[in-house]
């Protein structure tokens, strides 16, 4: 018996190894599906977003091909509501008509003046309009009171008087110019370079004299539209004598004030009549009136000579790039309202040539940034070393790196 049982042993440790190994195999498999399944379901996960995507797409696309198909609608302004059904709009040729309003909209949203879409056949309202529309409203910045003052400029000095004489002071005492009888400039033209502080500069000349400042930059009047550069232009002096005293800032001149050649398409023409409008409303308002205006180009040999005549912009300002002394003082400006460590003035004035003020200005956000990233307090030198180089880096591959400052280079 006994002999039986050991002759029985090594058949049944070779069946166990070999249930032993099966069972490896097993398992390997059992992993190896199991990895095969997870990619799977990542895999099917990934599909499903991607999937979603396109959905969204098309349904983007299908919006997109819907609005390109609908037809033009009308612009027109609710003059009373009568019911939750229907209206008295004034569409913008001037006809008064009774009209029914679309339910979806929500009766609550028109009140008297409101500007709204109507449909072109049955001239029913089908949308409401928001005021931040009208061209005027979203293309000029409107500042009550803008709180630049001179000292926040840097290297400029000259040029801060040319313009406190030539704006803050018949501003502030007309009464001088009347009695001596003579007439102060209506405008001044500000020309150089972008971020030198053409802007900074006509802030601050509103703030000194409590006016508002109003912003138009000259591409968004140089309209496409025929009669809607002109009209937009009336509407900023219109509005400029509502807030007056007030100070219309007018960027980017060049873009409606370039000089008068054949116009070859029916686009040019409409901004030559801009220019036109923009000439009209300079003589049109008298010198000692409460409103002034600044103007600003980094291309002033383009600019039309009628633009240029005595009574409309006969004082011309030049903002330069800033020369070493100017970048110091610059630099003192923003660097004197950071937490900084000992730092080398005279080396990051060296190192800094060739920056213009919004550069320098980024030179120091860039710097402060460093420190803040190493959780630092305070900026070191080598932060502006760096963040000069950052800097120097991202003005050499920007857009229009050296076209517009080419002529004063
Ligand atoms: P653009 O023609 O592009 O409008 P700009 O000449 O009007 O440019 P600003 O908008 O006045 O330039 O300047 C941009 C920023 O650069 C300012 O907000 C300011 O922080 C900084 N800056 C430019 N020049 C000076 C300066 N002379 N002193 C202090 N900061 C300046």
């Amino acid at each position: 018996m006994t002999s039986d049982v050991e002759a029985m042993k090594p058949s049944s440790v070779s069946e166990e190894s070999r249930s032993d190994d099966e069972l490896r195999l097993l398992e390997r498999d059992y992993r190896s599906l199991h990895d095969k399944a997870q990619n799977l379901i990542t895999e099917r996960v990934s599909l499903e977003s991607d999937i979603n995507k396109l959905k969204k797409r098309t349904a983007r696309l299908d919006e997109e091909i819907r609005m390109l198909k609908s037809p033009p609608l009308i612009i027109g302004h609710v003059q009373d509501v009568l019911n939750d059904e229907s209206a008295i709009v004034r569409s913008s040729n001037g006809t008064v008509f009774q009209v029914a309003v679309n339910q979806r909209l929500g009766i609550s949203r028109l009140k008297p003046g409101t500007r709204v879409a109507l449909n072109q056949d049955t001239l029913a309202v089908t949308d409401v309009l928001h005021e931040a529309w009208d061209p005027l409203v979203s293309g000029a910045e409107l500042i009550e009171a803008p709180n630049i003052e001179y000292s926040h400029i840097g290297g400029l000095d000259e040029q801060i008087e040319k313009l406190r004489e030539a704006i803050e002071l018949p501003l502030e005492r007309p009464d001088l110019f009347r009695k001596v009888g003579i007439e102060p400039p209506k405008g001044v033209l500000l020309v150089g370079p972008p971020g030198c502080g053409k802007t900074m500069i006509a802030k601050a000349v509103a703030s000194q004299t409590n006016a508002t400042f109003i912003r138009m930059v000259g591409s968004e009047l140089a309209q496409k539209y025929i009669g809607e550069g002109g009209r937009m232009v009336r509407e900023l002096f219109s509005l400029a004598r509502d807030k007056a005293p007030a100070i219309i800032f007018l960027d980017e001149i060049d873009a409606i004030g370039a000089k008068r050649l054949d116009a070859a398409t029916s686009g040019d023409r409409e901004v030559q009549r801009t220019l036109m409008q923009l000439l009209a409303e300079l003589d049109g308002f008298d010198a000692l009136e409460s409103v002034k205006i600044i103007a600003a180009t980094n291309r002033p040999d383009i600019l039309d000579d009628a633009l240029l005549r005595p009574g409309r912009f006969d004082r011309i300002v030049e903002i330069p790039m800033p020369d070493e002394s100017a970048r110091k003082s610059i630099l003192s400006i923003h660097v004197g309202r950071m937490a900084t460590t000992r730092i080398s003035m005279p080396r990051i004035v060296e190192a800094t040539n060739g920056f213009t003020g919004a550069d320098l200005k980024a030179t120091c956000v860039e710097a402060g940034m460093a420190a803040i990233r190493d959780k630092r307090s305070k900026v070191r030198q080598a932060d502006f070393t760096q963040a000069i180089q950052i800097v120097a880096k991202k003005r050499d591959s920007g857009p229009g790196s050296n076209s517009s400052e080419a002529l004063y280079v």
